[in-house]
């Protein structure tokens, strides 16, 4: 059984034909709502691409977008039990302003994604006693992570963290963790050693496993691929190459890809070309959840 701890955001998205500046209104452009959140995102990408049904522990407002996002859950095939509303907050609002050349400028009210609390997630977890692998991220509350970390190694569940967006971690939390997934920017943060190639990213990874005490790393090299570490095994997976169209949430695919080979036992070699691969089909498409491949589709590209 996978689970999914995090958040669920409704991005709304303006393309103009430039930002605007301080006190200044541009009219024209396009609208456009999708859903989006790091969590919402993974477990999308792990209910899409795996055969059974995940859990999605999260927290929404009592409002239209908090609605729309669990109505999009359900049809996808999720376990929406534990996808709390918030009787005060809304739901988490990503306003992004997009440019013609594609630059753009964000704001992100986390609302009610700020109150989901470790107890909250402690009663869903007390309430999955099958759960065998629980993949998180950082745009829940730190303390929240921290302690459902500790609680999931307590009962023998292994722990995911991508560590997104990029944010210091306590040594409590990194020792318990199973795998842990950062792109090279977080890599950098959690160690201080700037990430650019396979050297730099097996320095890296080596604070964090040797000295951190993470079971297993795995650096994110966007185009480059991902490194993999751990006591026995140290492997480069090179990116499929493709066209790349919208990289937009493929750390997102490949970490709902990554728990569902986990989850289906793959050795970790072929667990790494899974990820690689479903997130390498997701950046030829726009969008987040739109751009996740179907199992279909990544099993023939690894052929
Ligand atoms: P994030 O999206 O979190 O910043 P990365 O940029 O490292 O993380 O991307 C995550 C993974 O997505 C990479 O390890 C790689 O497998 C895949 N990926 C990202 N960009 C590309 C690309 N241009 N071509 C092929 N695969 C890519």
């Amino acid at each position: 059984q996978i689970i999914v701890i995090g958040s669920s955001n409704t991005d709304m998205v303006v393309k103009a034909a430039k930002l605007p500046g301080p006190g200044e209104t541009i009219l024209g452009g396009t609208f456009l709502m999708n859903p989006g959140g790091k969590g919402a995102n993974q477990a999308m990408a792990a209910q899409r691409l795996g055969e059974s049904k995940v859990i999605f522990i999260a927290k929404i407002g009592s409002d239209v977008f908090g609605q729309e996002a669990i109505d999009g859950f359900k049809r996808a095939g999720m376990d929406t039990r534990f996808v709390l509303k918030d009787g005060t907050a809304p739901s988490g609002i990503a306003l992004i302003s997009v440019d013609e050349q594609g630059e753009n400028a964000i704001m992100v009210a986390p609302g009610a994604n700020a109150n989901l609390s470790a107890v909250e997630v402690a009663v869903a977890l007390d309430a999955c006693p099958e759960a065998e692998l629980v993949l998180l991220q950082l745009e829940i509350p730190l303390d929240t992570v921290e302690r459902s970390v500790v609680a999931c190694a307590q009962k023998g569940i292994r722990v995911i963290l991508n560590p997104a967006p990029a944010r210091n971690l306590s040594d409590e939390i990194l020792k318990h963790l199973y795998l842990i997934t950062p792109n090279e920017t977080e890599a950098e943060l959690l160690t201080g050693v700037t990430v650019t190639d396979l050297d730099s990213a097996r320095r890296a990874a080596r604070i964090l496993h040797d000295e951190k005490g993470v079971g297993n790393v795995i650096i994110t090299l966007g185009a480059k691929g991902a490194f993999f570490y751990n006591t026995s095994l140290e492997l480069l997976v090179p990116a499929p190459a493709v066209a790349a169209v919208d990289t937009t949430a493929a750390g997102d695919v490949f970490n709902g890809a990554l728990v569902v080979a986990l989850s289906e036992a793959m050795p970790l070699p072929d667990a790494l070309a899974f990820a690689c691969q479903a997130a390498a089909l997701s950046v030829t498409r726009l969008g987040a959840q739109s751009s996740i491949p179907s199992r279909a589709e990544v099993n023939a590209a690894l052929g």
